[in-house]
This record gives structure tokens, C-alpha cells and sequence, in this order.
């Protein structure tokens, strides 16, 4: 029989369905251009906010009642808006970012290939921050894309540290960890798994099914309702897609992937069961990672991510956390690290909202680096999280506020020249095991200007324990002016440093002068010395600031105070709080000292810095005879403490032999600091 005048019941349906897809189309269109208009009055006004939680709240609301007025279930309508307010405030986002320059070709990495969530989550987040022109890269591992990144190769990285369901993802965490790279965005992902097979193969015959393990794990209920099926772990769920095109799995015809579906669609497969996560939420959350900061426009909704680690002290996480809470700040999260080298003692990542410059949380910050050893910034940046159930986060009206007070650029915060964030002093000492620098403490350290044996530290400590210093000098590798003078014993003086410290309880100080240097040294001191000629090295600097023990900075020959402050803010930057400044003595005219000690330099700094001050009176002095006054100068100029050479035996001296006080003169120091030290309340 010639069927084909007769018309099918469900085509006048069809046919309706299709004209309200149309319209929907249409309807949406006309809302993306009404909210870009809206973004473009945004913009021209510059202390406009782009998220209005109150208006998105109002939104929201009559939205959900004009649906259930219409018979449409309130979570369904609340997921549709959801979407197109995300896709609105973006929009809106892109407008006010300008993130590249036209012409500039952006390269962006990820880890697995196209078609995997992480590809297709860089794609739309480098859409939105208006980058047309992107090229992408897989790579095989989150370590392979971070290199990539450190290299230059790409100039962004787009890697999942949490999921949902699997909670966060500890390779990528560590990878953030250990090296210097910044957060500049995010992206969360709405994770929908099918269930992909080459064409014709049926789910009755399929005995293996492939995927990421995580996706696997998500998918428990569905897989182990498959009872002959194996689980294959793949290293990507594209790649688990893409390696059923051909091969004995092919043949076969008994193997399935877990992917999504555009890449059942890319690697030519068809989709024989979708959802099959066991929650219907599943959202990846990436961090987009680049070698230097970006920071957002303070109209942005954002969030700051920084690493810190906290002293060893009761309460000290409490303490830190509580910097948030008393500043109005929200914690997003917070999670901790192993440190290899240091069992037992760990970094925390936080994550917190608002902008990172916006008075509230810039004052937070500057009042954490007072609780914490160790305080990196990891990133401000556009915040891309809501709560799931469709309810908006409330945003703090701080974030978005303009900064009223000179910003606290990304890269030097907590800068040197921040006054102490608390009037009590205590809020910038620097711990050395049981010895307190700063917090109204005074501190004598002492010992050789060189190690010379393991006899003459021994006896070096000896001498200055006796006196009352707290800890114990000797360098080990010696910055000398001429090639031909004693260089110091290297490696063997770092291991009779340590050894003369241990055997009299005293901390130890002694100077780096290489990079290369600094495993070593750290390996055998408890305070790292940058020396006077090294003030400038800002790649030494650079270095120091990722390591996790004090240092003394001593300032340059001809350095101002100014140029000190920005030397140290090199370590801060890095991270390292643990920063003692140190007066040694600068070039003048005059040449009847070795250097002409700037006593000045200690209330000076004491007003521009939070960071301890100590005085180097020897350096400067050049000379035995004129070191105990200048010391004595230093400590009623409210020094928190002194860096002063001392030799048991100086006439043996193999360096800076002039200016070594002998055993008599440690005695004499001590004794006529002590009423000084007394007299301004000082706890020596
Ligand atoms: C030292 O302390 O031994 C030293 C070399 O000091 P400076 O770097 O201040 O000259
Ligand atoms: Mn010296």
C-alpha cells in the first residue's frame, strides 16, 4: 500500500515543538542582548558592581513562581536560570575584562585530549574571557601541562583541582604547590557521562566498559548493575572514547567508554545510555593557571587563593582563620598539604571571597602574615561557584566595593613597607625555635666571622653562651673582596656550625651566597644570612623566599633604606615572612671606619616596616676598639637586637680579624647593654 500521503499523527506536535524551541531561541537571544546593554552602562561606571544578588534573588523568585503558576517543577526552573544567569553576569564579565589585546593568539593547555571535560572546559572559559583566537593543546599529565606552562610553551593551563563527588585533586594541589604559578580564573563544569560504543554494539554485549577511574567511581550503581562487565581505568575519558575507533577492542566488539558525549560524537561513537553518574550534580571545578597575576576588575565578583603554613603553636590555625571571620570575609575552602621534607607540619590552601585589594579582605591579609611563617598569594580572580541548589552565594558588598586606600599590589603583598597591622609590635616578630626576634625581645648574636675548625666554633659558642648571647654566628662561605683571601670551608663549616650550635643550645646564622648553595644550608642552619655585596641579587632573593627558615638581609654597601625594603620585599613576595633586617654600616665619605653606621637607619625602619631590625656594629666599625659603643648606640636606637663578631682567640682570626672582640671584650659588651636593653623594657 502507498503510504506517503498519509501524514504522521505526531508531525503537527513535532511541528509545534519545534516553533517553541524557536522562539526559545529567539527569546534568549533578545535577553543576552538587553544584559550586554545593561553590562555596557556597567562599565562606563566604574564602582558598578556586575553581581547584584538582590535584583538576582528578585529574578529568581518571580521566575520560579511564574513556573509553577504554569505547572513547571521549581528546581527545573531554578537549573534553566541558573544557566542563563551564569551565561548573563559572564557576558556582562567579558565586557568589563579586557583579558587580550586583539591579534594575540592565546595558547591554552590541558590535560587529556579533545573531548574530555577539561578541553571542553577550556574552550568555553576562553570564549568567555573573550580570547577568539585560542589554540589548545592536551598533554598527558597535569604535570606535563604545568611544565608546558613553565616553559613558555602555553600561556595558559586549565587543570581540575576539585569534583563534587570525589572531592579535590591532590596532584594538581601539589603541582600549584611546588611551583611558581598563579591562579588568574576558574571554571566549574557540569560533568553529564554517557555511555559510548562503536556503531551496531549493544549494551547486552558488552563485557568491558573504559574511563578515567573517577569516572568510574561516579558511576558506581549503573556499573555494578552490569554483572559481567569489567572496569578498565583509562587515562582520560576522551582518550578511553578515542581508543575504540580501532584495535582489539574494536574487533572485538565488546567494549564501551565512559566519556562525554561530544566525544562519543568526535571518536565517531554512539551513545547507548546517558546519566549515568549516581548523583545527578557532578561539577568539576578548574583552576586556569598562568605565570604571572591577573587582577580582576573590582567590580567582579572574586575569589583569592593563597597557601600558608601556620607557627607550631597552639591555636595558630584558630588565630589565622579568625583573621577572615573578624573582617566579614567567607572562607570557600580550606584544605591542607603535606610538606615531604617536614612530617607532620602542613600548608593549608584557602580560598576566600572577595577581591583581594578590597579594603576588607586587604586589611585580612595584612593581618594574617602576623599568624603565619609561611603566606604565598596565589591568585584573585573571577568567581565561578554558586551553591547548588540553585540559591545564590551571598556576595559581600566589601568585594565589590573600589578600593579606598592605596591598593596592595598582588605582587607585594604583604610588603615590607606595610606598617605593623596591629599597634602591639608583636605582630611582626620572627620565631627562631625558643628564640623571639622582635615583640619587645632583644636578641645578641655572636660568634667568629668565619669557621674556621670545629676547636674554634666549639670554643666560639662556648664564649658567647656564656655572655648571654642567644645565638651563634660563623660563616662558612665567605664573601671576600679579594680571590686570594680565606673563602671559608664550605660544606665542612656548615656541619662544625651545627655541631657548635647543638652542643650549647644556640640557634645558628650563616650566610648563602649562591643559590646552588641554599639546600645545604638549610640542611645545617637555623638562620640564613644574606650578606651586604648580595642585597641586589634579586635571584637569590627570589629563591629565599620559597625556603622555610628566617633570614637576616643585611643592607647593601650603598643601598638606601628604600632599596633594602623592596630587597625584602623579594623574600616576602616569595612568600618567606621570616625577614630580619639588618644595619650593617654604608659607604661614605668618611674613611675612618670601615663603614659609617647608620644609627638612624633603625628608627627609620622601625617606622616604615613591621619587620625586625637588628645592628651590625662590627661591619661597620671595622675596628675592635669602636665596636662596643657603636652596639651600645644601636640597642638605645631601639635595635631588636645585634649581629656582633666575636673571636676566642682574634689574633688567630682568618678573617676580619680587626674588628673580632676577644672574650674579655664579649664580657665588657654584655655587661653595658644589659641596663640599656633593661631600660626600654626589653626582655633579654
Ligand atoms: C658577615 O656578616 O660576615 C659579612 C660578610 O657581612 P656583610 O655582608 O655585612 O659585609
Ligand atoms: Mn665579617
Amino acid at each position: 500500500m502507498d503510504t506517503t500521503h498519509l501524514s504522521d499523527p505526531l508531525d503537527p506536535l513535532r511541528k509545534e515543538i519545534d516553533e517553541a524551541d524557536r522562539q526559545l531561541i529567539q527569546i534568549l537571544a533578545r535577553r543576552f542582548h538587553a544584559v550586554k546593554q545593561v553590562g555596557a552602562l556597567k562599565q562606563a561606571e566604574a564602582n558598578h558592581p556586575v553581581l547584584d544578588t538582590e535584583r538576582e534573588r528578585r529574578v529568581q523568585a518571580t521566575w520560579v513562581q511564574d513556573a509553577e503558576a504554569l505547572g513547571l517543577s521549581a528546581p527545573f526552573a531554578r537549573r534553566v536560570l541558573k544557566e542563563i544567569l551564569n551565561h548573563s553576569r559572564r557576558l556582562q564579565e567579558a565586557l568589563i575584562e579586557n583579558h587580550q589585546g586583539p591579534g594575540r593568539r592565546i595558547h591554552c593547555g590541558y590535560q587529556g585530549l579533545a573531548g574530555s571535560y577539561s578541553s571542553m572546559a577550556a574552550s568555553h572559559l576562553m570564549a568567555h574571557r573573550g580570547a577568539a583566537e585560542s589554540g589548545f593543546k592536551g598533554y598527558g599529565t597535569f604535570q606535563e601541562v604545568g611544565k608546558a606552562l613553565l616553559h613558555g610553551e602555553i600561556d595558559y593551563g586549565l587543570l581540575p583541582v576539585e569534583n563534587s563527588i570525589g572531592g579535590s585533586i591532590a596532584d594538581v594541589n601539589r603541582l600549584i604547590c611546588d611551583h611558581a604559578l598563579h591562579i588568574v580564573d576558574e571554571e566549574v563544569w557540569q560533568v553529564e557521562h554517557v555511555l559510548a560504543v562503536p556503531p551496531g554494539v549493544e549494551l547486552s554485549v558488552l563485557r568491558v566498559i573504559r574511563s578515567h577511574p573517577a569516572a568510574l567511581t561516579q558511576c558506581e550503581t549503573f556499573l555494578s548493575s552490569m554483572d559481567e562487565v569489567r572496569r578498565e581505568p583509562w587515562s582520560d575519558t576522551a582518550a578511553a572514547a578515542a581508543s575504540l575507533q580501532e584495535g582489539a577492542a574494536r574487533e572485538r566488539g565488546d567494549t564501551g567508554a565512559i566519556c562525554s558525549e561530544e566525544a562519543a560524537a568526535l571518536y565517531g561513537l554512539d551513545v547507548i545510555a546517558r546519566s549515568l553518574a549516581d548523583r545527578e550534580c557532578n561539577e568539576t571545578r578548574f583552576l586556569l593557571l598562568a605565570r604571572e597575576p591577573e587582577l580582576p576588575d573590582h567590580r567582579l565578583h572574586c575569589k583569592t587563593s593563597m597557601l600558608f603554613r601556620v607557627n607550631h603553636h597552639e591555636g595558630a590555625l584558630v588565630r589565622a582563620l579568625n583573621v577572615f571571620a573578624e573582617a566579614g570575609v567567607n572562607l570557600t575552602r580550606i584544605e591542607s598539604r603535606p610538606q615531604p621534607d617536614m612530617p607532620w607540619e602542613y600548608l593549608f590552601f584557602v580560598d576566600v571571597e572577595g577581591h583581594m585589594e578590597a579594603p576588607a579582605l586587604a586589611g585580612a591579609l595584612l593581618n594574617l602574615r602576623s599568624c603565619c611563617s609561611h603566606l604565598r598569594m596565589l591568585g584573585c580572580y573571577p568567581s565561578r561557584t554558586r551553591k547548588q541548589d540553585g540559591h545564590l552565594d551571598q556576595a559581600p558588598m566589601a568585594a565589590a566595593a573600589p578600593p579606598q586606600e592605596e591598593p596592595v599590589c598582588i605582587r607585594e603583598l604583604p610588603a615590607a613597607t606595610a606598617p605593623a597591622p596591629r599597634p602591639d609590635r608583636s605582630r611582626s616578630a620572627v620565631r627562631i625555635g625558643p628564640v623571639i626576634l622582635g615583640e619587645g625581645h632583644f636578641v645578641l648574636i655572636s660568634g667568629p666571622c668565619a669557621v674556621e675548625s670545629l676547636d674554634q666554633i666549639v670554643d666560639a659558642a662556648r664564649m658567647v653562651r656564656a655572655s648571654g648571647a642567644t645565638m651563634l654566628r660563623g660563616g662558612a662561605f665567605k664573601p671576600r673582596t679579594s680571590p686570594h683571601d680565606f673563602q671559608g670551608l664550605g660544606l665542612e663549616g656548615l656541619r662544625y656550625l651545627r655541631e657548635a650550635g647543638r652542643q650549647f643550645e644556640l640557634p645558628t646564622v650563616t650566610e648563602v651566597l649562591t643559590i646552588e648553595d641554599i639546600p645545604d644550608v638549610l640542611a645545617h642552619a637555623d638562620v640564613l644570612q644574606v650578606g651586604a655585596r648580595n642585597m641586589h641579587n634579586f635571584a637569590l632573593l627570589k629563591e629565599l623566599g620559597k625556603v622555610d627558615k628566617p633570614v637576616i638581609l643585611k643592607r647593601g654597601l650603598s643601598a638606601t633604606i628604600k632599596e633594602l625594603l623592596s630587597a625584602a620585599d623579594y623574600l616576602l613576595n616569595g612568600g618567606n615572612l621570616r625577614v630580619i633586617l639588618c644595619e650593617r654600616g654604608i659607604r661614605t665619605f668618611e674613611t675612618s671606619t670601615r663603614a659609617t653606621l647608620d644609627v638612624s637607619a633603625v628608627p627609620v625602619l622601625k617606622r616604615l616596616t613591621h619587620l625586625p631590625v637588628i645592628v651590625d656594629p662590627s661591619h661597620a666599625a671595622g675596628d675592635r676598639e669602636l665596636v662596643i659603643p657603636l652596639a651600645l648606640a644601636a640597642a638605645a636606637a631601639g635595635a631588636d637586637g645585634l649581629i656582633v663578631e666575636a673571636h676566642p682567640r682574634p689574633e688567630e682570626a682568618l678573617c676580619d680579624k680587626a674588628q673580632a672582640l676577644n672574650p674579655d671584650d664579649v664580657v665588657r659588651m654584655t655587661a653595658a647593654l644589659r641596663p640599656i636593653v633593661a631600660a626600654q623594657g626589653r626582655i633579654w
